[in-house]
This record gives C-alpha cells, structure tokens and sequence, in this order.
C-alpha cells in the first residue's frame, strides 16, 4: 500500500460518532487535520462543542444500563470481534496513524497489532471480575463484596499513540460494563474515530463508545465533568494538563486514572553486556521517533564505558534512516507538529550552551516536514533542562557516573516516576537497584515494556492508578460491599 490515501477508507467517519452514527458539530465547526511530512491539509473533522459534549454524554447514559446488564460473556465476545476486526484491518489502520501521525510505517504497525491487543486481553478478563465472601472476625455475619461497573467513563487520550491509547481505555472500561466517551487529541482524531467504525461493525451496541473529537477540549472536557452523570475520567497526556483535570475532576469527584509524563533514566553499568545494551537504547529512545511516554530520557552510563556507548550509540543513531512515515524503508519520521520539532530544538540547543558535546545529530533539516536529527549529546551537565524535561523527539543526552548510590541518586532526581531501564550481568544488583527506582515499571536489560498483560503506569507526577493487566478493569470497577447475615 505504497500510495495509501484517505480515498482507501471509504467508511472513515469525519464527523462526531454519537449513539452509533456520524453526526455533523452543533455549530458545524470543523478543524483541519495537518499531514507532519508535508505540513499540507490531509482532511478536516467536525470539532464537536460543549453541547456536543453533552449530547455524548446522554448517548452514554442511554447505553449505560442496557450495557452493564450484557452478560459478560456476551461483552467479551463483542470486544474479541473487535480485536479480529482490527487485526484484519490493521495494515489500513497502521498507514492511518502513520499519515496522521508521523511515525514510521513499522512503529505504526507495531501500534497497531498492540493497540489490537488491548482488545483480546480484555475480552479475556471480562468474564473475570470476581467479587469476595468471607466470615466477619466477630462472626456475627458474612461480608460479601460485589464489584460493579463505575459508571459513565470519559476517556482523553494524547496524539503519541492514538489507537493504543484509546483502546487500553476502551477494552477494560466495555469489560467492566461501562460506556465512554473519548476525546482524541486534535492532531490525531482520524485513528480514534476509524476504531469507532471498528467497534460498530464489530458489534458494539450505539452509544456504548462516542467518540468526541473537539479543539476546544477544554471547555469540552470540562462541561463532561461537571456533569453528574460521568463518574470515572481516564486520561493519557502530559503532567501539566493532567493536573488541571485533576482540579476539574474534585468539583465532582469524579474517579480518575491518571497517565501522564515520563522522564525515564536509562542506566547502564560497567558489567552490562554493551550491545545488548545499544539494542535496548534503540528501542527505548527510539521507538516512535522518540515520542512516547516511556522514551528513554536521560543516559546514566558508569564513566568506564561512557565513552564508547556514546560513540557507538550514535553510530546507530546517525545510520537510521529519516523520512515520511508512510514511506517503507522509514526509520525515523517526522515529529507531529511545529511546537514539537521547536521543543526539541531549543532544548538541544540549551544543552549545547550548557557545555554538551553534540556526537551526532543535533539540528532541524530544512522543511518541509517536522523532521529533527537523530542526536546522541554526550557530557550534559547536571542542570540542563533536556535532563528534567520530556524530550519528546529523537535526542539521547548521555551523562557519566561513578558508582551505583549515584546512579540511582540521578535517576531518581525527577518529579516523574513512570519508568526506568536498568543493564547489568549482575542479576542481584539489577533487582536491588529496580527496587531502588523510583518508578511504577522497569525494564531490567530490556528496552520495552509495554504489555497489554501488565499493569502499565506511573508513582510520583507520572500518574494514579494503572492501565492494563488484571489491574487496569479494576480502574473501571467499583467495590460494593453488603454485610449480610443468613
Ligand atoms: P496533552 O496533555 O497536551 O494532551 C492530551 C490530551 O488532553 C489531548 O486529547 C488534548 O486535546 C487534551 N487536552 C489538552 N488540554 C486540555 C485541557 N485543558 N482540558 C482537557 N483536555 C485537554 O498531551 P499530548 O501532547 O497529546 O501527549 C504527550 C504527553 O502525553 C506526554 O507528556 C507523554 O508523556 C504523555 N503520555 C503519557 C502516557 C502514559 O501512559 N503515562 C502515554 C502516552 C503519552
């Protein structure tokens, strides 16, 4: 599908999905979804209002009851349908996120089939939400707890995974019986809304999934909170606005799961096995092109091998290739937008006046496109920004250590704790040092985590609760506790 356009996808939705159909904004507004490769106007969406909003929020509610009283076996079937749909579509849906996106053809395929997973791992676990029964201490009564489906769920996903993101949200909130809306980010609401098709022809009930995209988020995300209907808000961004939800979110006391930012420490010993360590970093800084949560951040290498990690890690790095992301031998394709590709810049460039030696990389290539260079920094003083803020872009800043108490003393140096990468032979010292970290995940000689079994997510300012795993239905689920006595 070398030449893929929007022309291919005859049944992608451009409008607002409510109640099971397309539906035009209230105002008729519409906004423009931008190509990153070419800056130019793949197609525009209608921008859904704050009265949108709440009309996707009774779509929900009309769903809701008739929803959480499916058999679970019958909502497990539904979401292993869509698992099977979206695996069959999935070569369409990866050209989508690239085209939309950015990302590498072989990133977005890798988003495709994970994102896919979600769905068959909560079609598993949707007949596995298992309440309690137990004798009360006093004996005087049984104590039973029923868990049941927390209610109306708005789910506000980022533009860095736009199918994993929402369906680690959808899968467990339709396991656990409830109904959503989403909110995809504005960069990238093609994906979001090619999945509400999926999940149509897939057999989802209509107003089960809405989904809501909107520029003026929000305004809308904030009238869907304050409304007394929606109990549980799921959202995937940055830190910053994470907090500002979080505020929006007590005026209700609405349930949050919160994923937010990253600033992940990649440590790497004198014992390390160095290539596996160079595959590990590859991965961990550049998958997506280093757009994602869990980007390798900040390279924590022992002094003795410092050197030469940094040498050979940017001769990977200056060997990949760049380009669009639809195109087949991309390895590297553009940021997603222009305050992106600036971000990156001015941290590089911040850096580079704080003393940092550049190894390769480290410039914009002319337009047009978002593209920035690989770039491996080595020597980064301790208080340069690059080290305490989300690169978001394709730049490995290396800093040498001394001993183990400094390294772990560095990693920790964040507000964020969502996860660390961690390589040593030394099987104690790796498993004394991950418990040492400060995160929610570590990779132990391993450059990826993710995985729809596992709980995902992050301690300190990187985030509450956790998405995937037997853990991530239990976001979506309330306990209810009956003292009985018979
Ligand atoms: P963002 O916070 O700018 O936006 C995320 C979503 O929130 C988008 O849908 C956006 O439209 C919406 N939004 C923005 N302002 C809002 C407001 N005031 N009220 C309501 N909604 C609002 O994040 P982004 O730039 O799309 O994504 C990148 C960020 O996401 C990074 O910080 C990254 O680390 C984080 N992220 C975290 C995880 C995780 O699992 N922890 C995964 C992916 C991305």
């Amino acid at each position: 599908m070398a030449d893929f356009s929007l022309d291919q996808l005859p049944d992608l939705p451009l409008d607002l999905w409510v109640g099971g159909e397309e539906r035009t904004a209230s105002d008729g507004g519409r906004f423009d979804v931008v190509d990153p490769a070419t800056e130019g106007v793949l197609t525009a969406v209608a921008d859904g209002t704050v009265q949108d909003a709440i009309a996707a929020v009774d779509a929900a509610h009309a769903a809701a009851a008739g929803w959480a009283a499916t058999a679970p076996r019958e909502r497990a079937e539904v979401l292993r349908r869509s698992f099977e749909l979206m695996t069959a579509r999935s070569d369409q849906l990866a050209h989508l996120i690239s085209l939309e996106n950015g990302k590498a053809l072989v990133d977005a395929r890798g988003e495709a089939a994970y994102a896919a997973e979600f769905f068959r791992w909560y079609a598993e676990e949707a007949v596995r939400a298992s309440g309690e029964l137990m004798t009360a201490p006093s004996g005087a009564n049984r104590i039973m707890v029923v868990r049941q489906p927390v209610g109306i769920a708005v789910l506000v996903t980022p533009w860095n995974f736009p199918a994993a993101m929402a369906t680690r949200k959808i899968g467990p909130a339709l396991a656990a019986g409830c109904t959503v809306v989403l909110k995809p980010a504005s960069d990238t609401p093609l994906t979001a809304l090619l999945m509400a098709r999926i999940l149509h022809d897939a057999g989802v009930p209509a107003g089960v999934v809405n989904v809501l995209p909107a520029r003026r988020s929000g305004a809308v995300v904030s009238a869907m909170l304050h409304d007394p209907r929606v109990r549980k808000l799921s959202f995937t961004g940055s830190t910053e606005v994470g907090r500002i939800l979080l505020k929006e979110a007590a005026d209700q006391v609405v349930n949050c799961s919160m994923e937010l930012g990253g600033n992940a420490p990649f440590v790497v010993f004198e014992d390390a096995d160095l290539e596996a360590a160079l595959d590990g970093a590859m991965v961990a800084k550049m998958r997506n092109g280093g757009e994602a949560c869990t980007a390798a951040n900040r390279f924590f290498v022992h002094a003795d091998v410092a050197g030469e990690f940094a040498t050979r890690l940017a001769e990977r790095m200056a060997a990949l290739r760049v380009g669009p992301g639809t195109d087949n031998d991309t390895q590297v394709g553009p940021l997603v937008n222009q305050d992106t590709v600036a971000k990156v810049d001015d941290l590089v460039r911040g850096a580079v006046a704080a003393g940092s030696r550049v190894v390769t990389g480290g410039a914009r290539p002319d337009g047009p496109g978002y593209y920035f260079e690989p770039t491996v920094l080595a020597d980064v003083p301790h208080g340069a920004a690059i080290l305490r803020e989300e690169i978001f872009g394709p730049v490995a800043p290396i800093v040498a250590f001394e001993d183990e108490a400094e390294a772990i003393r560095l990693a920790n140096d964040t507000e964020f704790g969502l996860v660390s990468y961690v390589y040593t032979r030394d099987l104690a010292r790796g498993l004394r040092v991950s418990e040492a970290l400060e995160s929610g995940m570590v990779g132990l000689n391993r450059g990826l985590v993710s995985d729809p079994a596992a709980p995902f997510g992050g301690t300190k300012q990187s985030g509450l609760g956790r998405e995937g795993g037997h853990e991530g239905m239990l976001d979506y689920l309330e306990s209810k506790y009956v003292a009985v006595t018979w």
